[in-house]
């Protein structure tokens, strides 16, 4: 059983992703109850086998300044990462405006400042957790090495470099043999790059495995899970909501924490709510790790594909999709990430246990999630949403702010009621 104290809510997490996950986490840890709901298992949506790279000294959003001299060879190579399906659909269009318009270099440069802040706040809350708890999620901290493929773009990441250091994260721009000395598993590509921005304490994990722990965590606290049911309507009465309607029935709460990823923007559409979440699609491979695998996480910016090794597996993910809600894996996908393992590290990937993965990565136009309350919203609606690329990285930081946001805006109520009853 969940202990309650007075002033504590029943506080009903819609999704169990990493999102949903982090934030019960940290609400139970606040001493609130808490019911989590999921259409489908834990941590199966696009936290199931991202790129497993806790990025929290690299935080650079899509939408960036640079994007504009690489649109034409995105656009027109045949194996370009990126891939745009353009439909009929308001919202879609509304979300590329906005997204070229956060790609000045000066709101660019804000939301790096405060993805790093979100960062730092979410470093501080996985490593408490892995502090307290024996969480088995292949964790390392053997950094990050992103790889350059030419002089202009080299010099574009050393500019970000010394705005990421003036925030004050630690990292060295190298040359190809430094790089080499970091990580001996990229000497047959050192003649590739032009140089490299190295992050010495740089994490990885499975966010997978994470989120099975966080699952066991919570249920031995008492966290009521309730899986396989979606949830189609939040249903608002004199300006709360007071349940959410589920084929298994309604499930009612104080309030209520919509973290359903790329599925977000749905169940807030009819309440007037506008959340600036699309799906952009991504896809992952994860191999059996040779002895020639790398082992520090790589992120070559040519190829737009990132590699963390995750214990005896390597992951390796890429390309960005915006192609609705299509899940389908794409076998030219596959073959292009193999491809890209051959290229970086030569012939280490076998011949079998490769396993193919997409995901969708709930992306807003400028990369800032949106956390907490929206204007208009219902005073007991609460949104953690929008993380795209880094939802791994930011996760258990927004769960802290939405979180601190929920108790500071309902727990005086609680009380006063806690009070008059007494
Ligand atoms: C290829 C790829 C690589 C990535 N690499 C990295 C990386 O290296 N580092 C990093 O930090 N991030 C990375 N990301 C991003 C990261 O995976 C996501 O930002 C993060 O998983 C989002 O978590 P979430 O909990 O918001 O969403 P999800 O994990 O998708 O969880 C949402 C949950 O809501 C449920 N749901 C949806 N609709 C409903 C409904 N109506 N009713 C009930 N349940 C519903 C879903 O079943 C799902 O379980 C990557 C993503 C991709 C696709």
């Amino acid at each position: 059983m969940q202990q309650r104290r007075p002033t504590s809510l029943h506080v009903c997490v819609l999704g169990a992703g990493i999102v949903g996950l982090a934030t019960a986490w940290q609400l139970v840890q606040d001493g609130h109850s808490v019911t989590v709901v999921d259409s489908a298992q834990a941590g199966t949506g696009a936290s199931a086998a991202n790129g497993a790279q806790l990025s929290y000294a690299y935080v650079q959003p899509l939408a960036d300044p640079g994007i504009w001299s690489q649109l034409p060879k995105l656009l027109l190579a045949r194996d370009s990462p990126l891939k745009l399906r353009p439909q009929m659909d308001p919202q879609q269009w509304a979300w590329g405006l906005r997204f070229m318009a956060a790609c000045r270099a000066s709101v660019s440069a804000g939301t790096t400042a405060s993805l790093l802040a979100l960062a730092a706040e979410s470093r501080a809350g996985f490593d408490h957790l892995l502090a307290r708890e024996d969480i088995d999620c292949d964790f390392s901290t053997t950094g990050k090495l992103v790889l350059y493929p030419d002089a202009a773009s080299f010099a574009g990441a050393r500019r970000q470099l010394a705005l990421q250091r003036s925030l004050g994260s630690v990292q060295h721009a190298l040359s190809p043999a430094e790089a080499v000395a970091v990580e001996p598993a990229l000497a047959g590509y050192a003649a590739q790059m032009a140089g490299a921005i190295h992050t010495p304490d740089e994490c990885a994990a499975d966010c997978f495995k994470v989120c099975r722990e966080l699952q066991r965590l919570l249920q031995a606290r008492g966290v009521r899970f309730v899986f396989d049911t979606p949830v189609t309507r939040l249903v608002r009465r004199s300006g709360r909501i007071d349940s959410v309607e589920t084929p298994a029935g309604p499930i009612e709460a104080d309030a209520f924490v919509v973290a359903l990823g790329a599925g977000s923007q749905q169940l807030a559409r009819p309440l007037g709510l506008h959340v600036p979440v699309v799906p952009l699609k991504g896809y992952s491979i994860t191999l059996p790790a040779t002895a020639a695998a790398p082992r520090v996480s790589v992120t070559d910016v040519a190829r737009k594909v990132v590699f963390a090794r995750l214990g005896e597996r390597l992951r390796v993910a890429g390309m960005a999709e915006l192609v609705g809600h299509d899940r389908r894996i794409d076998p030219e996908r596959i073959r292009s990430l193999l491809g890209s393992v051959r290229e970086v590290f030569g012939e280490i990937a076998p011949a079998t246990g490769v396993q193919p993965w997409a995901g969708l990565r709930p992306a807003t136009p400028t990369g800032l999630p949106v956390l907490g309350r929206l204007r208009g919203s219902p005073v007991n609606l609460f949104f953690n949403t929008g993380h795209g690329a880094l939802g791994f990285t930011l996760a258990f930081g927004s769960a802290r702010r939405v979180a601190r946001e929920l108790g500071a805006s309902l727990r005086p109520a609680a009380a006063a009621l806690a009070a008059c009853s007494a």
